[in-house]
């Protein structure tokens, strides 16, 4: 990634430590490779219930200690940042203020990948490797009620920055993925309205909005998430946006970055949001002085 595009680092990262493929330090050197001043590590924080994709409680403090071994070694070529994304399920996640305290986090990525059911409670994993596992739990948990798996999705994300104010919102209209427009309308009035709300919230709370390229690059989604109408809701609504890759492999670490920071100038983003002495500032997409966010 060429310094003057204004994006210097990448600060949505899963290792080996949760469902990304190799050693942290496989992402420095190649952070390094790209002309990163900045990498941030935000593998999927351990959750109640077992699974494939999220940290191990055991792992937590080797991986902080890991990535704090990184730091100083790295420390002359890089800024390595300790983070994790952590996902917000009503009644089950642990607060996100207990890995804050734990890990001395440098910031927090909140994600909804399981949507919980009002009454059953029973949780319908939205983002997983298959449509099939998707369609089924569609069927099996909200009874093709497709309204209700919508506004449970949106109104958890809502609950989340009001509860937990994670300081970066991930791929927030994520839903669609599995979708591809079967079973809900993603343009329908009733989702437009849910996005409005919800970052309604987000500008409320100084959330910072992720653009998460992952989805193209995997070829699992057409469009970014968000996808560009809302990328231009938060422009009018000046609501702080920061590209990631969501790398799961060092080679993911700019993925489809060029190409997305074209649609972004497109749409009118001026700024993109970076760590700088410490915390988060608003920097020109074309190079120049950060100010702060939020
Ligand atoms: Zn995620
Ligand atoms: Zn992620």
């Amino acid at each position: 990634m060429k310094r003057d595009s204004g994006i210097t680092g990448n600060y949505h990262t899963h290792t080996r430590y949760s469902d990304g493929k190799e050693e942290p330090q496989a992402f420095v050197e190649q952070a390094i490779r790209l002309g990163f001043t900045h990498l941030g590590f935000t593998d999927h924080a351990p959750v109640t219930f077992a699974n494939k994709w999220s940290m191990c409680w055991g792992d937590l403090m080797g991986y902080q200690q890991k990535i704090h071994l990184l730091q100083r070694e790295y420390a002359d070529r890089i800024t390595i940042l300790c983070s994790l994304e952590i996902d917000y399920i009503p009644g089950v996640s642990v607060p996100f203020s207990h890995f804050q305290r734990v890990l001395s986090l440098d910031y927090t990525i909140g994600g909804v990948h399981l949507v919980r059911h009002p009454e059953s409670g029973q949780l319908w994993f939205i983002d997983g490797g298959s449509e099939e596992e998707y369609a089924a739990g569609l069927e099996e948990i909200f009874h093709h009620n497709t309204d209700l798996a919508v506004r449970c999705f949106y109104q958890q994300q809502i609950e989340m920055l009001q509860q937990e104010r994670p300081d970066v919102l991930a791929h927030f209209d994520k839903l669609k993925m599995h979708n591809k427009g079967r079973y809900f309308n993603d343009d329908s009035p009733l989702v437009h309205t849910l996005q409005k709300q919800l970052l309604q919230v987000a500008k409320k709370q100084g959330t910072i909005v992720e653009i998460n390229t992952r989805g193209i690059y995997k070829g699992r989604c057409k469009e970014l998430y968000p996808s560009e109408r809302l990328i231009r809701c938060c422009v009018e609504e000046k609501i702080p946006l920061m590209l990631s890759s969501d790398a799961h492999l060092p080679e993911e670490l700019n993925g489809h970055f060029d190409e997305t920071l074209y649609i972004m100038k497109q749409i009118g983003v001026k700024e993109v949001v970076g760590f700088s002495d410490g915390k988060f500032v608003l920097t020109p997409l074309s190079m120049g002085a950060g100010r702060l966010a939020g």
